[in-house]
């Protein structure tokens, strides 16, 4: 079965949002840390969403940077903080690998391979590992993070080390609009996840997005269908495949609910996406 879940910045209050979202029957939710990522979290936390049935993962802070080699030795650290939590969570820790500064793909390829080799060794090292890292696309040209660039990177381990995280409003964003729209262009994404990386489960991002030349600006409701998810949860449902998708929009339970709706009849809802995606024109009518 899909587990749909939400995306959450961590707080104190993280037990009382867990009860929240079990009283949704939300099944998930990826913790995003802005700042340092403690080794581990409260047990009572870990506790509760396991009582709950709701799964953990967690979201790296936004400070990756491979452009020099102070930043990416201190970005390696941050990884290797990132998937030891993540280790004790059995979990994935999701992160973006920043901007391409004045430098290119292919120059900072091999550093960006490095860091996250040294990081799975140090998990590795201090005994037995079960996180994992997941790579996530981009919302921003000036960000590395292309679908190419990311399976380019997760070709290069394993999937029970790396895998990649599809951002669809990233991918949105990134294409200023032009991609994903259809069924076509959903398949032709899970297609190469699947020739290329040989994955067999997968973890998403959703949510509408507001973009100005090929940058992101803001998340938005799945509701705008910007780009449309039910052609995607089609798409899905005719895949068969399993797979966790995470909501990262302003007010995600209900976007979540939405969503479970649209999964078990996503033909219902083709052309509500359509209208809205045609409506959405230069992005001056969302709500
Ligand atoms: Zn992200």
């Amino acid at each position: 079965m899909p587990i749909f879940g939400v995306s959450a910045l961590w707080s104190e209050t993280a037990d009382n949002y867990l009860r929240e979202l079990s009283s949704s029957s939300v099944k998930a939710v990826e913790i995003g840390f802005n700042s340092r990522v403690p080794r581990a979290l409260p047990e009572n936390v870990v506790d509760l969403a396991k009582s709950l049935d709701i799964r953990l993962s967690i979201h790296l802070p936004f400070f990756m940077s491979w452009i020099d080699s102070p930043k990416t030795s201190q970005s390696t650290k941050y990884l290797t903080e990132g998937a030891a939590l993540a280790n004790t969570l059995d979990t994935v820790a999701v992160f973006h690998l920043g901007y391409y500064g004045q430098r290119k793909f292919e120059d900072l390829r091999p550093g960006i391979l490095e860091g996250i080799k040294s990081a799975i060794d140090s998990t590795r090292s201090s005994g037995s590992k079960q996180g994992l890292f997941g790579i996530e696309t981009s919302g921003k040209i000036a960000e590395i993070g292309s679908l190419q660039e990311i399976l380019a990177i997760a070709k290069e381990f394993s999937d029970t080390d790396v895998i990649p995280i599809v951002d669809w409003s990233h991918l949105y964003a990134r294409s200023n609009g032009q991609f994903p729209r259809s069924e076509d262009d959903y398949r032709s994404v899970i297609d190469a996840l699947e020739s290329e990386l040989r994955l067999k489960r997968f973890y998403f991002h959703a949510s509408g997005i507001e973009f100005e030349n090929h940058q992101e600006k803001r998340h938005l409701s799945v509701k705008t269908c910007v780009p449309p998810l039910p052609q995607l949860l089609k798409v899905l449902n005719e895949i068969g495949c399993e797979y966790t998708l995470i909501v990262e929009s302003p007010n995600p339970i209900p976007d979540v609910l939405w969503l479970e709706d649209v999964r078990k009849a996503p033909e219902a809802w083709l052309e509500f996406a359509e209208e809205r995606l045609r409506r959405s024109g230069l992005q001056q009518t969302l709500a």
